[in-house]
């Protein structure tokens, strides 16, 4: 049994068949974790689709219109890279949902993980690159709403550039949005996060730690989150369709613990969502994932007393 929740749907999986983006990765992460002991079918919590009003924080009540009648131009369905669909408005309300009760889970538990989301390419006025409603913007939003926090850190670790998040809260004091991605990738032209950082083609485990410890160390400095968002997209990968970097898994999970110790260490709980991955084999991907929870669980653990560890 994990010290957390993970918080997951079936229909997340938006069964899109050759699709780059393999949405059938959700559900082979949560057999995956069946199957390896990692959890229990008692660790799975699933979500309720966030309520119009939690996404019209975030969107524009024109886009949200759209999206739910089914109107949206033909450059704006293009825009997503994803086929259009009933199941896929169902999908993403279903993983805002996710990302706001994971939110909610974390300021109970200190840690949960939405086995989805991390759409973060989703702006307020549209959605782009498989990205159609910012799960993470809603959760901040809502949670704010709610006055369970004050501010919120987002640390995302996607190959590609978090736009929407830079969108959503550019010139918001409220939330410190750190950004680490392979620079010449999508999206073109990149917006503007509290820290960008726009790392090289090729990038290789050592250098990229070594920036993102760097990066995190002022982030904690500069700011003190009460919660923290991780964007944790599988696709910095060196097998990776869609991304530039050189991590190797054994990288990825090193910087998956290392965001998983800033957290620990500055007593901040912290969501995971999961964002991208397209390796060759979506096998890696679902590992990366997979390393991702328990990468969390190994925190989580740590930052219990010794003597409840001992009776687990
Ligand atoms: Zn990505």
């Amino acid at each position: 049994m994990l010290p957390f929740k993970l918080i997951y749907h079936p229909r997340y999986d938006l069964n899109l068949g050759a699709h780059v983006f393999p949405s059938q990765k959700y559900r082979m992460i949560h057999d995956k974790l069946l199957e390896e002991g990692i959890a229990g079918a008692e660790d799975f919590v699933a979500p309720e689709r966030a309520p119009d009003q939690d996404v019209l924080r975030v969107h524009s009540q024109d886009y949200v219109r759209k999206l739910k009648t089914g109107t949206l131009g033909y450059t704006e369905e293009l825009r997503l890279e994803v086929p259009y669909s009933k199941e896929l408005v169902q999908a993403v309300w279903l993983a805002a949902g996710g990302s706001t009760l994971a939110g909610q889970r974390a300021l109970v538990d200190g840690w949960a993980v939405n086995i989805g989301g991390g759409f973060h390419h989703a702006c307020p006025d549209h959605g782009e690159g498989f990205c159609v409603i910012h799960d993470v913007g809603v959760a901040i939003r809502r949670l704010q709403s709610d006055r369970a926090i004050e501010n919120a850190l987002v640390v995302d670790t996607d190959v590609h550039q978090g736009n929407g998040t830079a969108e959503i809260f550019g010139g918001d004091g409220t939330v410190y949005t750190l950004s680490l991605h392979q620079e010449h990738n999508y999206p073109y032209p990149k917006s503007h996060s509290t820290v960008d950082v726009n790392l090289p083609d090729g990038m290789g485990d050592e250098d990229y730690l070594a920036i993102l410890e760097k990066s995190l160390h002022r982030a904690f400095q500069d700011f003190s989150p009460g919660i923290l968002f991780y964007v944790a997209g599988a696709d910095p990968y060196r097998e990776d369709q869609l991304g530039g970097l050189k991590l190797t898994i054994e990288g990825l999970a090193r910087r998956d613990a290392l965001v998983c110790e800033y957290a620990r260490r500055h007593r901040v709980p912290l969501v995971a969502t999961l964002a991208g991955g397209y390796a060759r084999r979506v096998e890696d991907t679902v590992r990366i994932h997979v390393g991702t929870i328990v990468a969390a669980r190994d925190a989580a653990l740590a930052s219990k007393p010794a003597v409840t560890r001992a009776t687990n």
